[in-house]
């Protein structure tokens, strides 16, 4: 009765690197994965970047690189986040390949050939100067409410007012600074609103596929007054997509190509694990399922499934939606960058499973945000992980191995315990399945509980103590580490890299879980015990989270170790990883590292901990940064020295101003040394020189 599921997570648009929600995302979609394998199931995960659209050819073109270089560069920096978290995705692949290209046409001619594909001129603007259709985040002018100068085609910051891009007053493009002008083209439709399609699509989201948050969001866009509008999936050239088949000048717009992406990322890795892709996707046994967010919902419950089922394609089975994470009940803004990045995290030191098993405690199956709060952070790691799980192991396993040779004693259940844990596979299975983690999490700490319970009656380091009471310390643990053994069965969806660990100083293979509640034989020899996980210590999360939410506080360790990370699935140490991972030149090459001059250092009202630093880089205009300094230096001092920047990152809006780089500093992660050092080159350097 084993399953073969096929599994994605949604597509990150390759324009930038992961934020912490896609990290969510593929923790949530992981642990289910890494259950479904240990139940003995077949599991297909595969993820991919979404690579087209204009967003992409216009930040290629503004980096003077080729959208596929441009896309390739972000796509080469996946790795670290990935394996840094423990995805056990089985395949990466890209939106902008050759299965994707061919799959694609091949579900639009199919749809075409059902009669579902329409034309229709429209009109648009259009940039004369840069000679293309501009999407409406691509066009700014004044407010027609509020009159507010270089407000958005589509909304309006200051006011909130929503209106079409026509409507705005002096209307510019954001390329080329052009007044556009309205030009008509023909633009392709998928035709949702065909009786069929809406047939399909209000029996589709009425079974049991989706949670009924979702089915009700879904039912509503079906059943509105409205209904369902056809579809418009062209954009003119230039554009960086799939071309249209016998439309030339025509590209698929993204959101029709970027969900095929699944397909194309399947039909890749089947071709390298040598899996017959069309066999998989016919077997109606195949059970198709994708992760998202809520934002998502309409292309997920709405087009994809319209298309796959009017292109003869399998329809997805589930669709498992997830709401935002959010920090201190703050909601992350895109602009602002997020709360948490993740590359931060790991590079400060903090261990991935930390996070693993907080978020997995804050999941249910709901469409609900998850709130990271770092006190309950710390609390929920020290006192589950390290208090209740490792301790019954660090408690236990040195007296088998000291007084023992290592060899363990049959384990003594009693009652009380072999009544909770005989069953407790059972019922932790059915809330991994059903997405249930916090469930599962509490279950399997109240299980940890009884376990340190029955240690802390029985004392071994006091029995250790006592002259004739060998048999009885032998047999207490073994009987806590037999629990042990079940609590790491039961966490492993949750910490792969730990169970292995724990596996390791248990001297078992990898855990299935049908080897729940199957206790080691007595004279089943252990090894030593080594450390398993370190406590969170509250100074990391100061570093993660700065007062102000400023990028620069930390500067050198936010970049320097952020490129240190080990690629390889090696765990984030705990605490003061720095070093331990090489990097290739590449990798290195790719911070810009240059010279500057300060220009001028002032202090900025109301901040905190910042200082407006200007700076000569050797280039045409002075840049601007924020650096989270101010403990350390008064302004008037910086004035006139040199120091290193980071010369290539990404402009940051903060809430006192754009910061367009950032300025190295050198402090110790631990905090036992206060302050915060800039550097400064030897004497000769003049601004713009690289470093390297
Ligand atoms: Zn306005």
């Amino acid at each position: 009765m084993s399953r073969t599921l096929f599994v994605t997570t949604a597509l990150p648009y390759a324009n930038g690197p992961f934020h912490i929600g896609h990290i969510m995302e593929y923790i949530q979609a992981d642990i289910w994965v890494r259950f479904q394998r240990m139940r003995g199931n077949t599991v297909h995960f595969v993820g991919a970047d979404d690579a087209h659209g204009a967003p992409i050819m216009i930040a290629a073109e503004k980096a003077g690189k080729t959208p596929q270089e441009f896309v390739a560069e972000i796509a080469g920096g996946r790795k670290q986040y990935l394996d840094g978290f423990h995805i056990s995705f089985d395949n990466w692949h890209s939106t902008d390949s050759p299965e994707n290209t061919e799959l694609s046409q091949d579900i639009y001619r199919k749809l075409k050939a059902k009669g579902l594909i329409a034309t229709k001129t429209i009109e648009q603007f259009y940039d004369p100067v840069k000679g293309m259709f501009l999407p409406d985040r691509y066009i700014k002018g004044e407010c027609p409410v509020c009159h507010s100068q270089d407000q958005y085609g589509d909304a309006c910051e200051v006011c909130s007012s929503v209106y079409a891009p026509t409507e705005l007053i002096s209307p510019y493009s954001t390329l080329t600074g052009a007044a556009p002008v309205m030009k008509s083209s023909e633009h392709y439709f998928f035709k949702l609103s065909d009786p069929q399609c809406v047939d399909f699509l209000k029996s589709w989201t009425g079974g049991e596929r989706l949670q009924s948050q979702v089915a009700n969001k879904a039912r509503e866009w079906l059943e509105g007054d409205s209904g369902l509008a056809d579809w418009d999936i062209s954009r003119d050239e230039p554009y960086f997509g799939i071309p249209i088949p016998d439309a030339p000048g025509k590209y698929f717009y993204v959101w029709l190509d970027a969900p095929v992406g699944y397909l194309a990322s399947l039909k890749n890795y089947c071709a390298r694990a040598g899996i017959d892709f069309a066999a998989l996707l016919k077997d109606p046994e195949t059970e198709q399922i994708h992760f998202i967010g809520k934002d998502i919902i309409y292309f997920h419950t709405l087009f994809w499934p319209a298309m796959l089922k009017f292109a003869d394609y399998k329809v997805p089975d589930r669709v498992y939606v997830h709401g935002f994470m959010t920090v201190k009940s703050e909601k992350m803004s895109k602009s602002r960058g997020t709360g948490i990045s993740p590359l931060k995290y790991l590079a400060i030191g903090m261990n991935a499973e930390w996070l693993r098993y907080y978020i997995a405690a804050k999941l249910n199956s709901n469409v609900e945000d998850v709130d990271f709060i770092p006190d309950d952070f710390i609390a929920r790691v020290n006192s589950d992980l390290i208090g209740k799980y490792v301790n019954i192991a660090s408690r236990c396993a040195g007296f088998v191995t000291k007084k023992f040779g290592g060899k363990l004693d049959a384990p003594q259940f009693s009652p009380e315990i072999t009544a909770a844990y005989s069953g407790a596979a059972a019922e932790i299975a059915a809330f991994y399945e059903t997405r249930e983690y916090g469930k599962a999490a509490r279950k399997i700490m109240e299980l940890a509980d009884l376990a340190n319970q029955y240690v802390d009656a029985n004392k071994p380091w006091e029995l250790a103590k006592q002259a004739g009471q060998e048999a009885q310390l032998h047999a207490v643990c073994s009987t806590a580490l037999a629990l042990f053994r079940e609590l790491t069965l039961y966490l492993k969806p949750i910490l792969p890299h730990l169970a292995e660990q724990a596996e390791k100083l248990l001297n078992v293979a990898p855990m299935a879980w049908s080897d729940a509640w199957k206790p080691l034989a007595a004279g089943h020899q252990i090894n030593a015990y080594t450390h398993l996980m370190a406590r969170v210590d509250p100074k990391l999360l100061d570093t993660l989270l700065p007062p102000e939410e400023a990028a620069e506080p930390a500067p050198a360790k936010a970049v320097a170790k952020a490129a240190a990370k080990p690629a390889t699935k090696a765990e984030a140490k705990p605490a003061d990883a720095a070093g331990a991972g090489l990097i290739s030149i590449d990798d290195f090459a790719k911070v810009d590292l240059r010279i500057a001059r300060i220009v001028n250092a002032e202090h900025v009202e109301g901040a905190e901990k910042l200082i407006k630093i200007t700076l000569d880089v050797g280039e045409e205009k002075p840049r601007t940064v924020f650096a989270g300094i101010k403990s350390a230096y008064d302004p008037g001092t910086l004035i006139g020295k040199h120091t290193v920047m980071v010369a290539n990152l990404a402009p940051r809006k903060m809430k006192f101003g754009l910061s367009e780089g950032m300025i190295l500093a050198a402090s110790d992660p631990a905090g036992k040394h206060p302050g915060l050092f800039i550097l400064q080159p030897h004497q000769g350097a003049l601004p713009g020189m690289k470093v390297k």
